[in-house]
């Protein structure tokens, strides 16, 4: 039988995760032997990650969102360890995309007991990692200005009301970047390894996590009429046909300007201080997932 570990945080998503837990291990343990493991915050659950790839474990399960995953694919990529992703936060989008039931713990786990790993790309934000995207603009600030204990009690309207409150305020400052060795401005920038985003919505449709290459979109809207169009368009799948939106496939996106920038990685908001490289890892990460 194989051998896991499951990482849980029991203050994460508004704490759904945590009453699934007996059930999730329940399903888990048809195939794997397991051990489970609450985690105390971002740093413990990456020493956790990390023992378990010392101890050559075939998985990590993590049951939280998007922010854990991203935690734990830090510690595992590169490694033989694969990473078991457990829809239990607020957002989790990477699980969706993996063909996950986002909405159900227990059913996800049921469908991982005994599935296989396949093989994902990394990206690298400087010295971190990331699984889905970077981007920098109005939706990195949107993440940034929601209050965490919000977001834990009301989920996804808690998102949605500090983009109103974002929005309103957005002055669209200009960044500067060079993308594979060219130079650019743009008031919004995506980086992405994954065609979802922010969870329904399709940023880039032909984007592929297995495909070794990145997508960067380039938003150049400068008005907030502009930022609610693209928003709206976004929605019907009908973006990439703005004047103000360019798409391309790239392998390096540096930050180089102007000045200190909030950006966001996989949902997580931090504040880069030009220059910052953003570009596919070598590493790369196994991840489990249901035959699609
Ligand atoms: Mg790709």
């Amino acid at each position: 039988m194989r051998h896991a570990a499951l990482l849980f945080n029991p203050r994460a998503g508004r704490r759904r995760g945590a009453h699934a837990l007996e059930q999730v291990t329940a399903q888990l343990a048809r195939g794997f032997r397991l051990e489970v493991l609450p985690t105390r915050g971002p740093e413990h659950c990456r020493e956790l990650a990390l023992r378990a790839v010392a101890e050559r474990l075939d998985a990590v399960f993590a049951l939280g969102g998007d922010g854990t995953l991203r935690v734990v694919a830090g510690a595992l990529a590169g490694s033989q360890t694969a990473l078991g992703p457990l829809p239990g936060g607020t957002t989790n989008v990477l699980a969706g995309a993996f063909g996950l039931p986002v909405g159900d713990p227990a059913a996800a786990a049921r469908a991982l007991a005994h599935a296989e790993a396949r093989e994902m790309d990394v990206g690298r934000c400087g010295d971190d990692v990331f699984l889905m995207q970077v981007s920098g603009g109005l939706d990195a600030r949107v993440m940034a200005e929601v209050d965490p204990r919000w977001k834990r009690r009301v989920g996804k309207l808690a998102v949605a009301a500090a983009g109103l409150a974002a929005w309103a305020r957005y002055e669209f400052p200009l960044f500067e970047l060079e993308v594979d060795g060219a130079p650019t401005v743009a008031t919004g920038f995506v980086v992405t390894n994954l065609a979802e985003y922010a969870g329904a919505y399709r940023i880039v449709p032909q984007a592929r996590a297995d495909d070794r290459q990145l997508e960067l979109l380039l938003f150049r809207g400068r008005r907030r009429r502009d930022a609610l169009a693209f928003a709206l368009a976004l929605a019907r799948g009908r973006h990439l046909a703005r004047a103000d939106v360019e798409l391309r496939a790239v392998e390096r996106v540096t930050l180089i300007g102007p000045g200190a920038a909030q950006l966001q990685a996989d949902g997580d908001p931090f504040v880069a201080d030009p220059p910052l490289e953003i570009r596919l890892s070598s590493r790369r990460l196994r991840v489990l997932a249901p035959a699609s």
